[in-house]
């Protein structure tokens, strides 16, 4: 029986042996990284694979704490729970992400078990590493997939319904209008089904990419399916913001996209809604962008449309305007009329405002006021700021030659024309052409525009001074300079702004700052004249106040050059004021 019992005894060994090679043989083929470390997590045994998962070698892992594939990607607070986990004696798994000895990051699903001695003690840890890089790598991409259009990498309508939710809580909180507009490239199927799929392809991914530069970070660029972007726009302040940029957006789409050797021509239709007034949801936005915009497929010219009747009048009223003033210049439908400038000291004319006048084909007489800041706006303010500024120039020049050789011109600048550098030399290129006197050219630039860039205005103003022009603050009060802030602004001249003087005799605090702005001005050097004057009482208050100069209705209004010619003749003859006010208060 004790032959039995020890060939027993080596029979079960053989066996155990055998199952000892087998789970060997497991672990060192194993597709898996296999690690034990001691209880304190010194590194005992690693098999093949984690040499040729993480390229570290046997030699240089055994023996010492296992952290070499540390890349310090991951919390500290991970490895904390997993050390409390293993130690209580659980199993611990997770992703980790780790680093090879090349340097290179990958994702590892890790889980880690204890092993206990007879006595129950933790002895060792047993570690199964499995590489799950590519299965991120796909994850991350179905991910991205979700939400972005595969083509051209936009947002999808998932991201887009996203990103319109956030918008209009924030938006709703500061008040702030959304636009929402459909881009349909015209013609889209002609070059799919003409030159291919592939081209047209291209053809939308170059799209995409121009559209995004275009946008602002905060707005939303999405593929909405087809040849259908939707763009979202945010912080409008009216429908000209979203004008100006839906115009620039269909001059970038329609500049040429080369396509192998091919250039190609696109361009698109532009339909828009506003939140909230055009809808509340997106998809009552949607589908009312998309009405507008198969409104403005079917019409020729602009391809722009917005969806409210009231916005659209307006916008169709603003481009017809904007043409016509295009045509303006050459068409000679400008014409300067002259203000006089009247002095009550000399009881002379001393000077004259050129005050700009449109003559419409169709609706008569323009005022400044109407159109001015259109051209300011579209840079049409250049040519004709130089057409106003030729014009007047050469009316004085001629009106100095028939004998009033110290009258003074007065012309209206805008800060858009101060901005370029060009300003300095169109000026002195018209003094030389109409040779005038620098100095009996007066440049106004109105107070409230003045304040956007002080430094550079400083700038822009001292070079025209530097030609011998003078300078007039225009509409002086309305901004919210002191007088003493402006003494770093090298002006000759302050205009009081009308609002003040219209009720300069019937309010007391008009008339305390009409005189404190004349008592200063005088302190600082600055001449000063009241415009706006109308009746003989304001113009009798300004005379006590100090201020001699005035211009307004009750000297005469903006006339005509040729008027203004005779004007000048009959005051010639008879001091101008005395001939119709003969008020011996006056004298
Ligand atoms: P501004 O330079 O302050 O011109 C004075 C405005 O007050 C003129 O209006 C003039 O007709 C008006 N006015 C003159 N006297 C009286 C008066 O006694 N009572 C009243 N109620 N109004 C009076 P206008 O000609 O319509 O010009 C409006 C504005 O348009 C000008 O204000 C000026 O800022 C701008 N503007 C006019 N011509 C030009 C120009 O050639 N270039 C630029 N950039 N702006 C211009
Ligand atoms: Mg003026
Ligand atoms: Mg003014």
């Amino acid at each position: 029986s004790m032959r039995l019992s020890l060939l027993a005894d080596r029979q079960k060994r053989e066996l155990a042996e055998q199952e000892l090679r087998k789970l060997h043989q497991a672990v060192e083929q194993s597709v898996s990284s296999l690690v034990i470390t001691d209880a304190k997590g010194v590194t005992e045994y690693v098999n093949p694979r984690f040499e040729l998962t993480t390229g570290f070698r046997q030699e240089e892992v055994i023996g010492k704490r296992y952290n070499k594939t540390r890349s310090g990607q991951t919390p500290k607070a991970v490895y904390e729970q997993m050390w409390r986990t293993i130690e209580s004696g659980h199993i611990w798994e997770g992703e980790l992400l780790n680093r090879k000895k090349s340097g290179e990051l990958f994702w590892e699903l890790v889980s880690i078990s204890p092993v206990r001695n007879k006595q129950g003690e933790i002895s060792n840890y047993i570690g199964m590493h499995h590489d799950i890089t590519q299965r991120k790598a796909m994850e991350e991409r179905l991910n991205f997939l979700a939400y972005h259009d595969e083509l051209t990498g936009l947002p999808n309508r998932s991201l887009l319904t996203d990103r319109f939710t956030q918008l209009i809580s924030h938006s709703q909180r500061h008040q702030k209008k959304v636009a929402l507009l459909i881009l349909d490239l015209n013609r889209f199927k002609l070059i799919n089904d003409s030159l291919g799929h592939e081209t047209g392809d291209r053809v939308l991914v170059e799209v995409g990419n121009r559209l995004t530069k275009l946008a602002r970070t905060s707005d939303t660029v999405s593929r909405y399916g087809g040849a259908e972007f939707v763009i979202l726009l945010t912080e409008i302040e009216s429908a000209n913001t979203v004008t100006d940029f839906a115009r620039r957006i269909s001059r970038e789409i329609s500049k040429p996209i080369t396509v192998g050797d091919r250039l190609l021509h696109v361009s698109c239709t532009i339909g828009v809604a506003l939140w909230p007034e055009d809808g509340k949801t997106l998809d009552n936005l949607l589908s009312n962008a998309d009405a507008a915009m198969y409104q403005a497929k079917k019409r020729n010219g602009e391809k722009l449309q917005f969806f409210t009747e009231e916005l659209n009048h307006q916008v169709q009223q603003r481009m017809e305007m904007e043409n016509g003033l295009r045509n303006a210049v050459q068409g000679n439908e400008l014409e300067l009329y002259y203000q006089p400038q009247f002095n009550q000291q000399t009881n002379r004319i001393t000077g004259m405002e050129a005050l700009l006048r449109w003559h419409h084909p169709h609706r008569g007489l323009i005022s400044p006021d109407r159109f001015i800041p259109l051209a300011e706006e579209t840079g049409l303010i250049l040519p004709i700021g130089e057409w106003v500024l030729e014009t007047a120039c050469l009316q004085l020049k001629q009106f100095q030659r028939n004998g009033y050789p110290d009258l003074v011109v007065a012309v209206n600048v805008s800060v858009r024309q101060l901005e370029g550098q060009d300003m300095t030399d169109t000026v002195h290129r018209i003094i030389s052409k109409t040779a005038i006197n620098p100095s009996s050219l007066e440049i106004e630039i109105t107070e409230s525009t003045m304040m956007e860039d002080p430094d550079r205005m400083i700038e822009a103003l001292s070079a025209l001074k530097k030609l011998g022009v003078r300078l007039a603050l225009d509409d002086f009060g309305t901004g919210h300079s002191s007088l003493s802030y402006l003494q770093r602004f090298p002006f000759d001249k302050i205009k009081i702004d009308r609002a003040f003087i219209r009720n300069i005799t019937r309010s007391e605090d008009d008339a305390a700052i009409a005189m404190t702005i004349g008592a200063m001005a005088k302190s600082l050097k600055l001449e000063v004249i009241a415009e706006g004057v109308e009746t003989e009482e304001q113009m009798k208050f300004l005379k006590r106040c100090g201020c001699d100069n005035i211009q307004g209705y009750l000297i005469s209004k903006p006339i005509p050059a040729m008027e203004f010619g005779h004007l000048l003749a009959q005051h010639q003859i008879q001091p101008f004021w005395l001939t119709q006010n003969p008020d011996p208060q006056l004298q």
